[in-house]
């Protein structure tokens, strides 16, 4: 993982350079825009380091659910710069727009900035493969958000080329702004993920649907779950749920089987955290709205008349 970052830091200092580079060379707001949002790799690839080595960290008795969730602070400066970037480049274009000028040396430094543009896309390949590999969020953001950097790119470097030879001096302004406005949906995607994250949205679909076939599997007319509930931190995801089994049973019987269901579950979720509750039929606990246990055996699915909203 820190060979990723420490790479992708490296070669960010390369391609700010050679955009820089262009921009000094041309005096273009496009490539102005180009080199500002690798600025922002650099400080979130920096960023991202730091938090990387907290996110590791095994639990502890200060943070008995691990640490994996520090993730969400990268992810959400990172798209906060983004957003910062975006309006600096926009302001920017908006007076060049006001009052046009020549840009200079087009293909000095266009040859600049395809080559920056290239170390970008080999960069942003490699890491968006280890993401994958290790599920890491930071990873797929910094790779995710290099990948957008080689297409902005792609585009500026048409933009200003364009300029010397339609003699349209409003075409590279425009294009600066057609980047903050790119960029600035990139950093809101990052914003809404860490937001998702932080706020314990439950896990996607497909996750769920997975816990529901798992579940599907020890249902029986003696053993029922209600209550799940999913979050996930970081590369961390957590389940929990109740399991209601008949009040007659030994407590080692209904520990055996919940053991085969937590096995079950952590076979088919990657990098999942179990947590069953285990109840007599007919009774809850009193967070979901709580009573006695109905002596007559009422229909255990009516038997929780009052669900707190918190229930799913
Ligand atoms: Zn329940």
């Amino acid at each position: 993982m820190r060979r990723y970052l420490y790479v992708s830091l490296a070669a960010a200092f390369g391609v700010i350079a050679l955009k820089l580079g262009a921009w000094y060379l041309t005096g273009s707001v496009g490539f102005l825009s180009d080199a500002l949002e690798s600025l922002v790799n650099v400080v979130a690839a920096g960023f991202a380091l730091f938090i990387v080595g907290i996110a590791g960290r095994p639990p502890d008795s200060d943070h008995p659910y691990g640490h994996t969730k520090a993730e969400y602070f990268s992810s959400a400066l990172e798209g906060m710069l983004i957003g910062v970037a975006a309006l600096a480049i926009a302001a920017e274009a908006v007076r060049r727009l006001l009052s046009p000028q020549p840009v200079h040396a087009v293909p000095a430094g266009a040859a600049l900035n395809l080559l920056a543009t290239l170390i970008n896309l080999g960069v942003a390949r490699w890491m968006l493969g280890g993401a994958q590999r290790m599920r890491s969020i930071v990873l797929e953001a910094d790779a995710r958000h290099l990948l957008a950097d080689v297409w902005t790119s792609v585009g500026v470097l048409i933009g200003v080329a364009l300029v010397p030879l339609t003699g349209w001096l409003w075409l590279d302004p425009m294009v600066g702004i057609v980047v903050a406005g790119h960029i600035t949906g990139e950093g809101w995607r990052l914003v809404a993920r860490s937001v998702d994250g932080l706020m314990d949205r439950s896990l996607p679909a497909a996750d769920l649907a997975e816990v529901e076939r798992v579940l599907q599997g020890f249902r029986s007319d003696e053993v029922r779950f209600d209550h799940v509930r999913t979050r996930r931190a970081g590369t961390r995801r957590f389940v929990g749920m109740h399991m209601h089994m008949p009040a007659h049973w030994s407590l080692g019987r209904a520990a055996d089987f919940r053991l085969q269901v937590e096995r079950a579950l952590t076979r088919h979720i990657a990098g999942v955290v179990v947590t069953i509750e285990m109840l007599p039929q007919g009774q809850e606990s009193l967070q979901e709205g709580g009573q006695e246990a109905n002596p007559q055996g009422a229909d255990p699915a009516v038997a929780s008349p009052s669900r707190s909203p918190l229930a799913d």
